[in-house]
């Protein structure tokens, strides 16, 4: 972990990896605009990848929070992204700030947006589009959603929360709480599936990557096991 404390090339890469996702975000937006639907299949579609993105990217967490590869080259990247289980109240900032800053951690999006630009030239289904670009762009903004359940106390963000547009921290402190469950984190309603798979498939990261953490006393110095 005292990798990513000393080396600003980290901090470096996931600037670049913030560019490359909103920049390849900012193309695909203009071309949700140009796909000639009706309004509806808009919000069809914006439904069903709400709860796909959801999902998608609580699977990622799940993965990543019960990863302890550390001495892989993405070590010091799965360390830094175990810090999260340690905070509950970030560094406040703009919101299009954070939304950028967030997007680094995410190395998994940069091929799939390119993936979703690559479907586009190939001309695929606009339905079909039209949700892969909403999961590549929602991805994003359930950081901010995490992000604003830890952090926000608006009354306007705290009905968003209620009504299941954000994140409602009622429902996430069980991820901070207990072990290995509620990875979801861009309004939660994909837990519930989640949990079971989680369950089946891994023990709790407070025996695995978490032990790892109370080794780290903050100071760059680690006992490895
Ligand atoms: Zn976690
Ligand atoms: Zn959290």
């Amino acid at each position: 972990m005292h990798k990513y404390d000393s080396h600003n090339r980290y901090k470096l890469i996931y600037k670049i990896v913030s560019a490359l996702n909103v920049s390849l975000q900012i193309i695909l937006l203009f071309i949700i605009f140009s796909l000639e639907m009706s309004w509806y299949l808009y919000l069809i579609g914006l439904f069903i990848a709400y709860f796909l993105t959801d999902f998608i990217n609580g699977l990622v967490h799940m993965y990543m929070d019960n990863n302890d590869n550390y001495n892989s080259i993405w070590g010091p990247f799965i360390a830094s992204f175990h810090l999260h289980h340690k905070t509950q109240m970030y560094k406040n900032a703009n919101i299009f700030i954070i939304y950028f800053n967030e997007s680094g951690a995410k190395f998994w999006l940069v091929p799939y947006l390119l993936v979703v630009l690559l479907f586009w030239a190939l001309e695929i289904n606009s339905f079909v589009l039209l949700i892969f670009i909403y999961i590549g762009i929602l991805s994003s903004v359930a950081e901010v959603s995490h992000f604003l359940c830890h952090n926000s106390n608006s009354k306007f963000i705290k009905k968003l929360q209620k009504y299941r547009i954000l994140l409602p921290l009622s429902h996430h402190k069980n991820h901070h709480k207990y072990d290995n469950q509620s990875y979801a984190f861009l309004n939660g309603t994909s837990d519930f599936i989640i949990d079971k798979i989680a369950k089946k498939l891994y023990r709790g990261y407070k025996n695995g990557s978490d032990e790892h953490f109370e080794k780290y006393d903050g100071s760059g110095t680690e006992n490895r096991d």
